[in-house]
């Protein structure tokens, strides 16, 4: 999977002056007003893939492990 994180690269200007809005709830990271983020089941986290896969916390493993083919 190829997942275009370019705009997460630049970061964001000088947060050091502004008070966090809100902490992630998946890795209790800072939220800076203007950041995006999700809104899943009523907890706000970082509109980031590494945040959302940790919330949702999918299994991971082959097809073939899925299938209980392996
Ligand atoms: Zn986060």
């Amino acid at each position: 999977m190829t997942v275009n994180l370019d705009r997460f690269s630049q970061g964001l200007p000088d947060p050091q002056n502004v008070a966090p809005l809100q902490y992630c709830h998946t890795c209790g990271g800072e939220i800076y007003p203007g950041e995006d983020v999700y809104v899943i089941d009523g907890y706000i986290i970082h509109a980031r893939v590494d945040c959302l896969v940790s919330y949702v916390s999918p299994g991971y493993m082959t097809i073939e492990e899925a299938l209980g083919v392996a």
